[in-house]
């Protein structure tokens, strides 16, 4: 196979990279090894509702995120932050109006965060993308690029003029093999950028009736208790079904040895915090992020408590003079690990990738 653009990964960034890539009228191929689209983003339909397991909001000044829900026509409404605030302290007491809502004027889409992958995968050749595609290993020669893909055990190689690595950092310095190798430099540099919230879980209860709505509270709330430690309201832009989801704080090893107990904890928190009618919720589920290797590496286990200084290494910026470019939202300058840093690598890939393929013509 011979493309002019490899990009490897179909998360948020690999997509607006391929649709810049679409609208520029140039040659690209997209393999991702996940069985579907999106990457950190997740949105899952439950009970007719539907709801974002990964990213669920974006904030005003993040340009780009608002126009692509301008251009796919998916309507933006902002966090629902009506009513009181509840903190639970370490005895698992519940103060009313105490804490601060963290996620206020926090801005959501209409049919989640995955409204913006449905429509990136309606406007992209679906004969360009390609799922359950491992990218493997990359060779840089005079030549060019030649990468190695896994489609399911089955070897296959792609000579590429350009390849973008959508991918994790620290999924690349531990999955993809470099001829010639990185130098110690370049891979301690993928190492300590850490994958931006790949370390947490989150947990979303699923609801008829809005029964904390009915009692005058948010559904923001923080917990000193667990195992749930931040609260937000999930629910749909109108309408039912109602939820509410929590970060949670049980370490990752743990909650992946007692997933069924965390849950049946995180629904008694839920009851001693919001009421005993929350007792039955339609749907109950947890997505663990730190258990996908795509995504969270050994080191990303553990959350990191500040927002890392993200950006392109300066180690890394002479590769693109062979050709192979690194684009997840953590190679964002300004944004980085938002989703509106997904969008920035892209469009400054675009660019990029755009001068070198004119410059070859
Ligand atoms: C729980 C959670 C909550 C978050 N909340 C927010 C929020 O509210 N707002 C916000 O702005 N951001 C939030 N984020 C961050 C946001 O999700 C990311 O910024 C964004 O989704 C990153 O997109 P990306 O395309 O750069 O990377 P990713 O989404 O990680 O995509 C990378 C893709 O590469 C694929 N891949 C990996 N290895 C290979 C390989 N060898 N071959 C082929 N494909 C490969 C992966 O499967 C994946 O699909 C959150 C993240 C999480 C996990």
């Amino acid at each position: 196979m011979q493309t002019e653009v490899l990009i490897v990964g179909g998360g948020l960034s690999g997509l607006a990279l391929a649709d810049h890539l679409t609208r520029q009228g140039k040659d690209f191929l997209l393999v991702e090894a996940q069985d579907r689209l999106g990457g950190r983003i997740m949105t899952k339909e439950s009970a007719d509702g539907r709801f974002d397991l990964g990213p669920a909001w974006f904030w005003p000044g993040q340009p780009r995120i608002a126009a692509l829900a301008r251009r796919f026509n998916i309507q933006v409404f902002e966090q629902f932050s009506t009513g009181d605030l509840l903190f639970q302290d370490q005895s698992g007491a519940v103060h009313r109006g105490r804490g601060y809502a963290s996620m206020q004027g926090s801005l959501r889409l209409a049919g989640g965060m995955g409204s913006l992958i449905e429509a990136f995968s309606n406007v992209l050749d679906p004969a360009r993308v390609m799922i359950r595609t491992r990218f493997t290993a990359v060779a840089c020669s005079r030549d060019g690029i030649t990468a190695t893909l896994d489609q399911g055990g089955m070897a296959l190689t792609v000579s590429a003029g350009q390849i973008v690595l959508a991918v994790p950092p620290r999924v690349i310095a531990d999955t993809v093999r470099f001829d010639p190798a990185l130098n110690a430099a370049q891979l301690q540099s993928l190492k300590d950028m850490p994958t931006w919230m790949a370390g947490q879980a989150k947990i979303l209860a699923v609801y008829d009736t809005p029964h904390w709505r009915n009692a005058g509270l948010s559904g923001d709330a923080m917990s000193h208790r667990g195992p749930m430690a931040e609260i937000h309201d999930a629910s749909p832009m109108a309408g039912g079904p109602y939820a509410l989801f929590g970060f949670v704080g049980v370490p990752a090893g743990a909650r992946a040895a007692h997933k069924e107990e965390v849950m049946q904890m995180a629904l008694a928190q839920l009851i001693a915090m919001f009421g005993p009618e929350m007792a039955k919720p339609r749907d109950l589920m947890l997505q663990d992020w730190a258990a996908v290797l795509e995504i969270a590496r050994p080191q990303d286990q553990k959350p990191v408590g500040y927002h890392p200084n993200y950006g392109l290494p300066q180690a890394l910026r002479p590769l693109a003079e062979h050709g192979v470019h690194f684009g997840s939202t953590e190679t964002a300058e300004v944004f980085g690990g938002f989703l509106e840093g997904a969008l920035e690598a892209a469009e400054f890939l675009s660019e990029r990738l755009k001068s070198a393929i004119d410059a070859k013509v």
